[in-house]
C-alpha cells in the first residue's frame, strides 16, 4: 500500500512537474526564399518603398525563415506581366494594381477603386468585414493565386486639364489620358479616353496631343512636372481610394509552415497600412511645394450635371457588366450595397465633421 500511495505521489508530482514546464515545440530553421516581381522601376517613389517595407516586415517578423528577393520592371522588363509571372510560378509574389488585369479577367477590375466608390477607409472596411477579401479570394483562386491589399494612393485627384470643364459638352471629343474603367465612362460620354506610358505624358500635355490627363495626385503628380504646363487641377471622382495589390502564388503559399503564411500577409497588411500612410504626407507636402511655387494653380470641381451624366454612364456601364456574368454581378451587388451603408455611416461622421470645419 505504502509503494502505491508512493507510486501515485510521485506521478501526480511529475506531472505538476511538467504542467511548470513549457510544452517544447519543434521551431523548424528551415529558411524559404520568396521572389517577387513589381510592376514598379528600381526606387520608385511611394509604391517601390511599399514592397521594401514589406521585404522588411516578413524578414524581421520570421527571424530571417523567409527571404524576399525583389525584382523591379528594369529586372523582368514588363511592368503588366506580374499577373502572368505569379499565376506560372516563375515568381511567387506580385505588388501590381488588380484593375491592370481586366483584360485577362474582367472580375479583376473591382479590387483596386472603382468611379463613384468607396474611399480608402470604407473600402478597406469591405474588404476585411464586408465580404471583399473572400470575393478576391474567389477571383484569383480561378488562377491559382491569393490577393492582399498592397497599399492605397488616397484620394487621386480628377487630373490636370487645359480648360475649365464647364459641361459635359466641354468633355466631347476632349483627349485625356484615363486608363481602366473611368476611360470607359469618359468615352460613353464622348471624351476620347487615351492611355499613354508615364514616360511621355508630359511632352504629350505640352505638345497637345493629349489635352488633358489623370496621374495620381500630389505625392506622384509633384515629380512629373504637370503642374508647370496646366492650369487647372480637378479634384477627384474616378479613383477615389486606389489600392494596389499583393498577388501570392497559391501552390507556392500552400508549401510555408502556417505561421509563416501569417506572417507573410501580416507583412502584406502592414506595409499597405503604412504606403497608406506614407501617400497621404507625401500629397500633404508636395501640395505645399506646388502652392508655394505655382500660385495659379486653378483647383476646380466639375459642375453637377457633369457628374451626373457620368454617374448615368457608369450606372450603365457595371448593368452591362453584370449582365455578362454572375461573378461579376455578385461583386457589383456587393460593393453597391456595402457603399451604401457605410456612406450613411461616413455621412454622419468625418463629411459632417469637415463640412462643419470648413469657411
Ligand atoms: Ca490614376
Amino acid at each position: 500500500m505504502k509503494i502505491l500511495i508512493l507510486l501515485l505521489a510521485t506521478l501526480f508530482l511529475s506531472a505538476c512537474d511538467d504542467n511548470k514546464q513549457p510544452a517544447k515545440v519543434q521551431q523548424s530553421t528551415q529558411t524559404y526564399t520568396l521572389t517577387l516581381a513589381e510592376s514598379w522601376p528600381s526606387n520608385f517613389p511611394v509604391f517601390g518603398d511599399a514592397t521594401k517595407n514589406f521585404k522588411q516586415l516578413a524578414e524581421s517578423m520570421s527571424n530571417g525563415r523567409l527571404k524576399i528577393q525583389i525584382d523591379s520592371k528594369n529586372k523582368h522588363k514588363s511592368a503588366f506581366g506580374i499577373f502572368d509571372f505569379v499565376k506560372s510560378g516563375q515568381y511567387d509574389l506580385g505588388h501590381s494594381g488588380s484593375y491592370y488585369w481586366k483584360g485577362k479577367d474582367i472580375n479583376t477590375l473591382f479590387f483596386t477603386t472603382m468611379p463613384f466608390g468607396m474611399t480608402t477607409s470604407e473600402q478597406r472596411a469591405w474588404f476585411e468585414y464586408g465580404g471583399g477579401q473572400e470575393l478576391m479570394d474567389k477571383v484569383y483562386a480561378k488562377h491559382g493565386m491569393k490577393s492582399i491589399i498592397g497599399g492605397s494612393t488616397g484620394n487621386q485627384m480628377g487630373g490636370w486639364f487645359q480648360k475649365e470643364i464647364n459641361s459635359i459638352e466641354d468633355l466631347q471629343g476632349l483627349k485625356m489620358r484615363i486608363p481602366g474603367f473611368a476611360g470607359e465612362i469618359m468615352a460613353e460620354v464622348g471624351a476620347k479616353p487615351i492611355n499613354i506610358p508615364a514616360g511621355e505624358l508630359y511632352t504629350a500635355l505640352d505638345r497637345g496631343t493629349i489635352d488633358a490627363l489623370e496621374w495620381v495626385g500630389p505625392s506622384l503628380d509633384l515629380r512629373m512636372g504637370f503642374h508647370k504646363i496646366a492650369s487647372y487641377y480637378y479634384t477627384g471622382w474616378h479613383e477615389p481610394g486606389a489600392e494596389l495589390q499583393f498577388l501570392i502564388n497559391l501552390q507556392k503559399y500552400n508549401t510555408l509552415p502556417k505561421d509563416l503564411q501569417k506572417i507573410l500577409v501580416s507583412a502584406m497588411k502592414l506595409s499597405a497600412y503604412q504606403m497608406y500612410t506614407h501617400s497621404e504626407h507625401e500629397s500633404a507636402k508636395n501640395w505645399a511645394s506646388m502652392k508655394k511655387d505655382y500660385p495659379n494653380i486653378k483647383v476646380r470641381t466639375f459642375p453637377k450635371p457633369v457628374f451626373e451624366a457620368l454617374k448615368k454612364a457608369n450606372d450603365t456601364l457595371l448593368k452591362e457588366l453584370a449582365e455578362k456574368n454572375a461573378l461579376a454581378k455578385e461583386i457589383i451587388e456587393s460593393q453597391t450595397s456595402y457603399l451604401k451603408k457605410i456612406r450613411a455611416w461616413t455621412a454622419i461622421s468625418d463629411q459632417a465633421y469637415l463640412n462643419s470645419q470648413s469657411e
